[in-house]
């Protein structure tokens, strides 16, 4: 990507982006433009670079910020009504990291309400565009920030991932997508999904863009107790796979799945074996069991994290109030989108006593036997390879009436997330009708960089 110094000028890169960004602005990437503050910011930055300051390994480097990442400058919505006219107080770390090295937000991306979707459908402020069909979905729920990087807008942007936000809408818009092992990178600052398995990562062009991204996101911080020591700290040529060898999942290689995607994770599983790398077909049978454990797992932590969203502490509040019963719930009906009120409805369920034992519990033991399973895997291989979703972007509304329809969209992003594992989403390839088609590779917890180097490998080939 291209960093300001002493012949480009940061203004200029922020300018071009925000032309950009106006220039596509039908497809709805954004729900609000930071103009003003990034240009001032460039400024001070372009100041610093002539006066022959220190300026920072993504100097003048624009970027777009899922707008469920907390940042003072305009509002943080996270695409919910019940946080519209939210000026967030704080700053993110991931924020704060990025602009520590001087990269600047030039704008918010859309996604779903709360981050609870694989469309972006579920936006208050309305869907985003797919980059290569408009009348397709953009994915989700981080699909904003897809698209601004597709449509090259910017080179990179943040995204946040619980169930396969970042891959999911990397695939469907041809760009890499990046969902570190949990704990990589602070959720400091970011609207909280479901805690156990909410990671932020980010979306770029390519490898060598979403290493040095993340290695700058990435750490320990004393804001959330759940990060890691920095272990981010490779030259990407030195994160090599130790044993070489991939598996290939044959449990998402089946029956369902788009003949296109099938045959573009065979084409990828063959450029593998061309650089050297020894590929078996391997099946993991406790994978069927994961959509079913995500969504009783992530709906009781969504109900447990929007209880705050009360009408009182901060976010919107109903007008017509009576009582205090009122206020709690004319304020979330009127705040919430039907998804969101959906899985706080299955959380609570799934948490009520009586029911605790038969389902919640239940899904934390399946959740044991899934670690296992991956961890003996990985015994053998260095990643597994599958694809990223049954198939390519689908139209705008195709989904919207059947949630269990737009629920198995996930079925092949949640395995990674529910055992807090590495995944990445790779751009391998487009189907007859030109929708972009990527394949997933899954490691083991802190070999990020190594999948990022294998895919590295491949780039171009
Ligand atoms: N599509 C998944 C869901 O709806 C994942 C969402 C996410 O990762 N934030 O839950």
């Amino acid at each position: 990507m291209k960093i300001a110094d002493k012949n480009t000028k940061a203004v200029d890169l922020v300018r071009a982006a925000l032309e950009k960004a106006k220039e596509y602005e039908d497809y709805h990437a954004f729900i609000s433009m930071n103009e003003a503050h990034a240009l001032e910011r460039a400024r001070e930055i372009d100041a610093k670079i002539e006066k022959g300051e220190e300026v920072g390994r993504l100097a003048g480097v624009p970027f777009a910020l899922k707008d469920n990442y907390l940042s003072p400058e305009g509002n943080t919505t996270a695409a919910a009504k019940m946080l519209e006219d939210f000026p967030a107080p704080i700053t993110a770390t991931a924020v704060k990291k990025l602009e520590d090295e001087g990269a600047i937000m030039i704008g918010r991306a859309n996604l779903d309400a709360y981050a609870h979707g694989g469309s972006t459908e579920n936006s208050y402020f309305g869907p985003t565009s797919n980059a290569y069909d408009k009348t397709r979905v953009a994915g989700g729920s981080s699909g904003g920030s897809a698209v601004a990087v597709a449509l090259d807008i910017v080179p990179f942007a943040l995204g946040s991932d619980t169930g396969g936000s970042i891959r999911q809408p990397a695939s469907f818009n041809g760009v890499y997508g990046v969902k570190p092992t949990y704990g990589t990178v602070s959720r400091y600052g970011v609207v909280a999904m479901a805690s156990s398995t909410d990671t932020m990562g980010c979306f770029a062009k390519d490898a060598a863009d979403a290493n040095l991204v993340m290695s700058i996101i990435a750490g320990k911080d004393e804001k959330d107790s759940t990060t890691l020591d920095d272990f981010w700290t490779k030259d990407l040529a030195d994160a090599k796979a130790s044993k070489k060898k991939i598996g290939l999942i044959t449990d998402f290689m089946g029956d369902g799945v788009d003949a296109d995607v099938k045959k573009t994770t065979e084409d990828y599983a063959n450029k593998l074996k061309k650089a050297g790398y020894k590929v078996e077909e391997v099946s993991l049978p406790i994978l069927k069991y994961a959509l079913a454990i995500y969504y009783i797992v992530q709906p009781a932590e969504v109900a447990s994290n929007l209880s705050r969203y009360d009408g009182i502490r901060y976010g919107h509040r109903a007008k017509e109030i009576h009582n205090l019963g009122d206020i709690y719930s004319k304020t979330r009906d009127e705040g919430f989108m039907p998804e969101n009120k959906r899985r706080i409805l299955i959380g609570n369920f799934v948490l009520s006593s009586g029911f605790f034992d038969a389902y919640y519990l239940k899904a934390q033991k399946a959740r044991t036997l899934l670690i296992n399973a991956y961890n003996e895997a990985f015994e053998k291989y260095d990643a597994l390879l599958c694809p990223v979703s049954p198939s390519p972007a689908f139209k705008i509304g195709e989904n919207t009436s059947d949630p269990l329809k737009m629920y198995l969209e996930d079925v092949m992003t949640v395995p990674p997330s529910m055992a807090g594992l590495p995944a990445i989403s790779v751009p391998a390839g487009k189907n007859k009708a030109g929708l972009p088609i990527g394949v997933q590779l899954v490691g083991p917890r802190k070999s990020d960089q190594v999948l990022l180097h294998i895919a590295a490998e491949l780039e171009g080939k």
